[in-house]
């Protein structure tokens, strides 16, 4: 990657390494699992990377552009429950097995995430777990989206 640019932090997700295969670091070319995708400035183009890249070449070069150093710090932190969670979900999918579909709100002036499952129209399962939103709830369900490509996963917060 250029050091003649800088680049915005553009997503960033988790996927177990055992299931992310084909997924590389365009900087290191290691398998990845934890995938930020950065774009570069001049060239306009997007590379997938992992967190340790991110941090090592483009938060040492101060090649990161501002606000998406941010975002990093805070996917960086909510990785641990991130993991937990995909985990969590996807054996609730695997156990309902015609999940087609899945919606998150926060709700209760912001002190749990509410989930429900769907299959199409009909709401097949409601998770009663009381989730606390102090993470990144976007990394999650873009890893959830990544992991489980077929469902679609909608966060409904208003
Ligand atoms: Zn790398």
């Amino acid at each position: 990657m250029s050091l003649e640019q800088t680049y915005t932090l553009m997503d960033k997700f988790y996927i177990p390494i055992l299931e992310s295969l084909g997924h590389c670091c365009q900087n290191c070319f290691k398998p990845l699992a934890n995938i930020a995708i950065v774009k570069g400035e001049k060239d306009n183009k997007t590379y997938s990377i992992g967190f340790d890249c991110l941090e090592t070449f483009l938060l040492n070069n101060a090649l990161l552009e501002g606000k998406s150093i941010a975002e990093f710090e805070k996917a960086k932190k909510s990785l641990p429950k991130v993991k937990n969670l995909l985990h969590y979900y996807s054996e609730q999918i695997k156990q309902l097995q015609r999940v087609s579909s899945m919606t998150f709100e926060i709700i209760s002036s912001g002190r749990w995430i509410e989930t429900y499952f769907y299959s199409g129209e009909k709401i097949i399962w409601n998770d009663s777990e009381k989730i606390k939103p102090d993470f990144d709830i976007e990394m999650l369900i873009h890893s959830l989206r990544a992991k489980h490509q077929t469902i679609s996963f909608q966060n409904i917060t208003k």
